[in-house]
């Protein structure tokens, strides 16, 4: 039986519940009345049902997918203005015991370089990113309870938050490590993580036991449960994700929207964040294998019918997708980007040997951040290394409830403006700094409350003058 608020997986991401969406979908496909209905309720800005979502998902009727389209850049703007947050993944280890048949870093495969970072080596690592200018770190770790114990990520943690090199430093670290125990979620939470992310990678069970024959991630209820465990842990803000590409992408649309649904019903929260991986080339590893990759249109929809659905949810893209990918999505909805990623176990520090090869996937968008920073500026948006929330307390409800508001914006965009700014003054190149102190002018003239401007105006020339870490 479907229920949002249970607290067991196949109740919550219920099959039948998918399969009877999916068949309403389907038959609502060109009721051009219904869709208009569910833009219009969309307009509202309160969010849709994972069957609304489904419809819109499957229409075919360009006139209303363009309508769609319009309305998530639309609430884009509404939510999140122009800002786009920047982050780094950091690889800590890719020891792992899972067996995931999409992944390099499966137990089986004896080619891949397999590497487990020391304190040392973490501490370079840190300060190659902190000397790119990154402020937030994505943690990721194979599963491995002997290679990578919670102690390890733990410690890593305490290494990470204590480097200060320069003028640099690491304000928030998310964490994306295996579904895990309420014990060990407890933990993360007293080490001071932002947000702990998870990928279900596919909501379909059946697909999910065969994508994950063997290990722990195996078990789909103990993965699928894993954001409750983390909720009660304590921990206020968790990121959901699928891969797509593995099982049929309505199916896992649906699924994904129930499990926000599901958070929402049982904690009062929905989640902080949707990340939308598509399956990649890797070592081992031939994305044509499975068969059922998305296109690029198709992709756009989903991040359409996505923003729409969940607007207070922020989204994630990575550099697996290329430049032209992410500017189309950064449009339509996505909120967070990585730029100048590695996705190999350390190499920010040193570019790692090519018979070494670590990578989880290959890289599309491999410009620097200094580049991408410079894009984000030349196409419309507001570069931001803000970690504000988190450190002044913003999270889960209380963040939500700021989010659905709007009122983040009054802290978005002039936190925005300012980590801009320490970015230019401390690690861009001479042109992207250029551009950034013109577009800095312009956005102070759009701060809509005059105290405020004066408060911002203020800190950029205390930054000017060697002060860092303003925030609202
Ligand atoms: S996806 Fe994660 S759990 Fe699975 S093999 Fe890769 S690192 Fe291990
Ligand atoms: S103020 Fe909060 S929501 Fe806005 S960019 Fe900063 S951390 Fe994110």
């Amino acid at each position: 039986m479907y229920n949002p608020s249970s607290l067991k997986a196949e109740e919550f991401i219920n099959h039948d519940e998918i399969m009877e969406t999916l068949a309403y979908a389907d038959i609502n496909k060109n009721n051009l009345k219904l869709i208009d209905e569910i833009i219009e309720k969309a307009k509202q800005r309160k969010g849709l049902t994972h069957r609304e979502a489904s419809v819109l998902l499957a229409c075919e009727n360009t006139d209303k997918i363009n309508k769609i389209y319009a309305l998530a850049e639309q609430i884009k703007k509404d939510f999140y203005g122009n800002r786009i947050v920047l982050f780094a993944p950091l690889y800590l280890s890719n020891y792992c015991v899972n067996g995931c048949v999409y992944c390099p870093y499966h137990a089986k495969n004896k080619h891949i370089a397999r590497k487990k970072m020391t304190q040392e080596e973490i501490k370079k690592e840190v300060i190659a990113l902190q000397d790119m200018g990154h402020k937030r770190l994505a943690l990721e770790a194979g599963e491995d309870p002997i290679n990578n114990p919670i102690e390890y990520i733990l410690e890593s943690i305490k290494t990470i938050y204590s480097i200060k090199h320069k003028n640099g430093a690491i304000r928030r670290v998310n964490v994306n490590i295996a579904a895990t125990t309420v014990e060990n979620y407890r933990k993360l939470k007293e080490a001071g993580i932002g947000t702990y992310i998870l990928f279900q990678e596919t909501y379909h069970k059946e697909s999910y036991e065969q994508l994950h024959p063997t290990g722990p991630k195996h078990n789909y209820a103990y993965h699928t449960e894993a954001m409750d465990r983390a909720m009660e842990g304590g921990i206020d803000d968790v990121g959901l994700g699928v891969l797509f590409g593995l099982e049929k992408y309505r199916y896992e649309f649906a699924g994904l929207l129930m499990h926000a649904e599901h958070l929402e019903a049982v904690h009062g929260v929905g989640p902080h964040t949707i990340s939308v991986p598509r399956i990649k080339h890797a070592d081992d590893i031939d994305p044509s294998a499975f068969d059922n990759g998305i296109d690029d249109d198709t992709f756009a929809k989903i991040v359409a019918c996505i923003r729409i659905s969940v607007p207070y949810t922020g989204m994630i893209i990575s550099t697996r997708e290329s430049q032209s990918c992410r500017e189309r999505v950064l449009h339509l909805g996505i909120s967070q980007i990585s730029g100048g990623s590695k996705t190999s176990v350390g190499g920010y520090a040193e570019p790692e040997p090519e018979e070494e090869n670590s990578s989880q996937f290959d890289v599309s968008d491999k410009r620097t951040l200094d580049e991408v920073i410079r894009w984000l500026m030349q196409i419309g948006y507001l570069p931001s290394f803000c970690t504000a929330c988190y450190r002044e307390g913003r999270t889960g409800d209380r963040f939500m409830a700021l989010c659905k508001s709007k009122q983040i914006q009054n802290c978005c965009h002039p936190n925005a403006i300012m980590t801009l700014k320490e970015y230019l003054v401390d690690y861009a190149s001479p042109e992207t700094r250029k551009i950034g102190e013109e577009l800095i002018k312009k956005e102070i003239g759009s701060i809509p409350k005059e105290k405020v401007q004066k408060i911002v105006t203020d800190n950029l020339t205390k930054i000017e003058q060697g002060s860092r870490d303003f925030r609202f």
